[in-house]
């Protein structure tokens, strides 16, 4: 159990601007009247548990460490988006990631960085305990993972601040950890995009319990600035995926009744090259938000 667990359930604030006037959104989400941010509803009791090796091996993921290949390739890019807001060369700098998994990230950002680690609750591919040696995951809560203040500069979080049960107390732990100048780097998916309003609840990214907030650049911009961060920017970002997956997702849409792409995705009979190709794909409904600790 999350040491925030009781503050969070029965918490009626917002964790990005503290209002507390809600309004319901979708049956299993409530949205924030005031900045936009939306969570499940009800707020789940633990999240840990969520995470063993069956989600990242069939139940969430198809599977992820069969994937490495495409998942850093957007890494590659998330790193590269990254590069362009630090003013300092990456090779003087210690990063820091929350939610790490496999520590592919960590792979790509290492021979950047001065150093690297991260962290991850999930016990796949991590190191026992919550200290974790440079390269490393260490398994643990982030909220509880003895790190000196002031000792990081670089601190991000790839598509994992959704999952938390208290962003806010992460936020304000990621500022506690970054030296003055340090730099917060996430990213989320963007819940006021043209997409989710476009698809209601059938949106992708509305998935209870493993997402249980919904920021939006503002909202999140707001809960960075109450923590104490300057916001430097926001971009949307792209998912690198291969040609065979999207043909795949098109040709299973639709189920029994397939619209007409998706039975010509059916027909398509593609040489494996092809099938195994990248494709960055940018929905507009994904962003990277970048802060600075002043
Ligand atoms: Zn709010």
């Amino acid at each position: 159990m999350l040491k925030s667990e009781a503050r969070v359930a029965t918490d009626p604030l917002c964790p990005c601007c503290g209002a507390r006037r809600w309004r319901s959104v979708h049956a299993d989400i409530a949205g924030c009247a005031e900045c936009g941010y939306q969570r499940m509803e009800p707020l789940p009791a633990d999240v840990v548990g969520l995470y063993d090796e069956g989600y990242f091996t069939g139940q969430k993921y198809h599977d992820y460490p069969a994937d490495k290949r495409l998942i850093q390739a957007t890494f590659v890019d998330r790193l590269r988006a990254l590069r362009r807001w630090l003013k300092q060369p990456p090779a003087d700098l210690d990063l820091y990631e929350v939610g790490s998994a496999y520590g592919y990230f960590l792979e790509v950002a290492a021979p950047h960085f001065r150093s690297v680690r991260g962290i991850d609750v999930a016990a796949v591919g991590a190191t026992e305990g919550p200290g974790g040696a440079e390269g490393e995951v260490a398994r643990g809560d982030f909220l509880e993972a003895p790190l000196p203040a002031r000792s990081v500069d670089v601190l991000c979080m790839w598509d994992t601040i959704e999952h938390l049960l208290d962003p806010w107390a992460t936020v304000a732990k990621a500022f506690e950890v970054l030296r003055p100048g340090g730099v917060f780097a996430a990213t989320t998916g963007d819940v006021e995009a043209a997409l989710p309003r476009l698809q209601g609840r059938k949106w992708r990214l509305y998935d209870p319990p493993f997402h249980v907030h919904y920021f939006s650049p503002h909202s999140l911009s707001t809960l960075l600035f109450n923590a104490g961060f300057r916001v430097l920017g926001h971009e949307t970002c792209p998912t690198v995926h291969s040609v065979d997956q999207v043909v795949h997702g098109l040709a299973t849409h639709g189920g029994e009744t397939p619209g007409v792409l998706g039975r010509l995705c059916r027909r398509l009979d593609l040489p494996e090259f092809v099938r195994q190709l990248n494709l960055p794909l940018d929905l507009r409904d994904i962003f990277m938000i970048v802060a600075e600790k002043p």
